[in-house]
């Protein structure tokens, strides 16, 4: 027997025309490229959302035609989200930190027909554009009157002139919500990279979970500064859940430096911001000696990398700011786990709670996770045994865009290529991803262990630790460390400040100063070029 309930697809148009009837003057605030403050509201995305449809309608994209964007966190790629995916073609968000060959070759794989792109990039898509044959209509993100006659480009016009004559109406196609909404590229660390393809209903199902208190804990109330950008992995799907939510959303644009993130934070209340790592550590280097705090933010979600214990400190004792940390993926839309505590871990003393926090977290409703030994075996819930993280769920990867690279999965569940513990709570810890640990001895030295003690010393700016080959031990590790501007620490110095913090073999052998630690375009600390660097360098006991 089956229910008598209404069968009704879930489709992210639902998400805009639920945002455009129930929070109409629900805010959207956006720092632009031309770096004004622009305004505009939940019924003025719906909007325009409808006009990009017809636009899109007025240039004969069929149903899964792919459109994509080279583009910031702002008001026009919001429209972008909805109009495209709503009107059943697929949004492709492309990351413009990746160089012109490789953006031409994604181009190229995805089939783009119509490509849309903030005025920053103009100069990239001049790069590129002549090798991206698929592409039918170029869109310059602008008012007609910024766009210059000149750039070479064919069939370029500006968004505005694009859509402005559009009807504000539109009947939004009743999808299969398992048609295809949405495509984003792997980092690729090794090989080409592969693409993510969410659904409609994959992305329905991860906006609810995303939004439930334990995760994001999102709601009308909230002010939302998402800095983790819509070009990758759909900003951790806040776009969507804010528009669930009829959240206010608060846009940075291309301005990410500390004091520019402060500035928006304080004068549009933000409650709640989404960011890696690296963007907080400018934040707090902004605000540290100036002494300035926050008036209306309250957490923040950390994740993308590790977030090191110091960050969490500074932001729970100094600024009153709850952290928490995330973990996800590009094939996980990219929510898997976040970490907050359970009612019992309340009246553990501080120090134990601390421990919990830094831990990637616990599933998510939707997700299911577990360890696996060398040999595929389940490795025990017990907070110590560490092995390879594999996942399922509804919003996970089930296989790569075109097929690429075969079937992903081993019996149903994704591999991750994260090195994780799970403890009896099911709290996550990811001690490394596969390729970066420290084989040293037999033993596995954790990466990010030996990253966290460096970077909570506090002359030490940036912290990425490697196994360098050795005759005895197979592999040793050794740490690069960049330093904050104006503080001073030695080789001697900070080794000695691993004494009593890690096992005396878990030390790293050798400390590098470096100038700066190499960035991939995901704001990760890229080891595979770090290795590069340190082709020619020996341990200190081989030289
Ligand atoms: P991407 O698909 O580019 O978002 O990268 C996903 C990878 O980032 C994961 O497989 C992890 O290796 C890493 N990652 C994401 N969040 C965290 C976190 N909170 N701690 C450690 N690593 C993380």
């Amino acid at each position: 027997m089956f229910g008598l309930m209404q069968q009704q697809s879930l489709l992210i148009s639902s998400l805009i025309e639920f945002a455009d009837r129930h929070h109409g003057d629900g805010e959207v605030v956006s720092r632009r490229v031309e770096g004004d403050i622009h305004r505009t509201t939940w019924s003025g995305v719906a909007r325009r959302a409808r006009q990009v449809a017809h636009a899109l309608d007025g240039l004969h994209l069929g149903l899964s035609d792919r459109v994509g964007t080279l583009a910031w966190n702002g008001y026009r790629h919001l429209e972008l989200y909805f109009g495209v995916s709503g009107s059943g073609r697929v949004l492709h968000t492309i990351n413009p930190r990746l160089h012109p060959e490789q953006i031409a070759w994604i181009v190229n794989h995805a089939e783009d027909q119509v490509l849309c792109f903030d005025m920053t990039f103009l100069p990239l898509v001049q790069a590129f554009q002549a090798k991206c044959p698929t592409v039918r209509q170029w869109v310059a993100l602008c008012d007609s009157d910024k766009l210059p006659t000149d750039t070479g480009i064919p069939n370029l016009i500006s968004y505005e002139a694009w859509i402005g004559g559009q009807p504000t109406d539109y009947n939004w196609p009743q999808l299969d919500e398992n048609t295809a909404s949405s495509l984003c590229y792997t980092s690729g660390t090794t090989g080409n990279p592969k693409g993510a393809l969410y659904s409609h209903r994959s992305t329905i199902l991860h906006a609810y979970a995303s939004a439930l208190p334990d995760v994001m804990g999102v709601s009308a109330r909230d002010a939302i500064l998402p800095v983790v950008p819509m070009f990758h992995v759909n900003a951790w799907g806040i776009p969507y859940s804010a528009a669930m939510t009829g959240a206010k959303l608060v846009f940075p644009g291309p301005a990410l430096d500390g004091k520019s993130v402060y500035e928006l934070i304080e004068a549009e209340g933000v409650t709640f911001a989404a960011g890696v790592p690296t963007v907080w550590q400018m934040l707090l280097g902004h605000m540290m000696p100036t002494g300035l705090k926050f008036s209306t933010l309250k957490r923040t979600v950390i994740g993308g990398s590790a977030c090191p214990p110091a960050m969490i400190d500074a932001f729970r004792e100094d600024y009153g700011v709850d952290v928490l940390h995330a973990w996800g993926m590009t094939e996980l839309s990219p929510l898997g786990t976040l970490c907050t505590l359970k009612n019992k871990h309340l009246k553990l003393p501080a120090a134990e709670q601390m421990r919990l926090r830094l831990k990637q977290g616990r599933c998510i409703y939707g997700i299911d996770m577990k360890i696996v030994d060398p040999n595929g075996q389940e490795l025990p819930h017990d907070g110590k045994s560490a092995g390879d993280l594999l996942v399922k769920g509804p919003w996970v990867v089930a296989s790569y865009f075109k097929h690429e690279g075969g079937d992903p999965l081993v019996d149903g569940w994704f591999p991750t290529g994260d090195v994780a513990t799970i403890d009896a709570d099911g709290f996550m810890q990811i001690t490394d991803r596969s390729k970066d640990v420290v084989k040293s001895g037999g033993e596995w030295i954790s990466s990010i262990d030996v990253e966290n003690i460096a970077m909570a010393h506090p002359a030490v700016a940036m912290a990425a630790c490697i196994g360098v080959k050795h005759p005895k031990w197979d592999e040793r590790p050794i740490v690069c460390v960049v330093k904050k501007p104006g503080a001073d620490v030695t080789r001697e110095e900070l080794l000695s400040f691993y004494e009593g913090r890690t096992a005396k073999w878990q030390i790293p052998d050798d400390v590098v100063f470096m100038d700066a630690i190499p960035i991939g375009a995901t704001g990760k600390m890229l080891k595979t070029r770090l290795r590069d660097q340190l082709a020619d360098y020996t341990l200190p006991d081989q030289r």
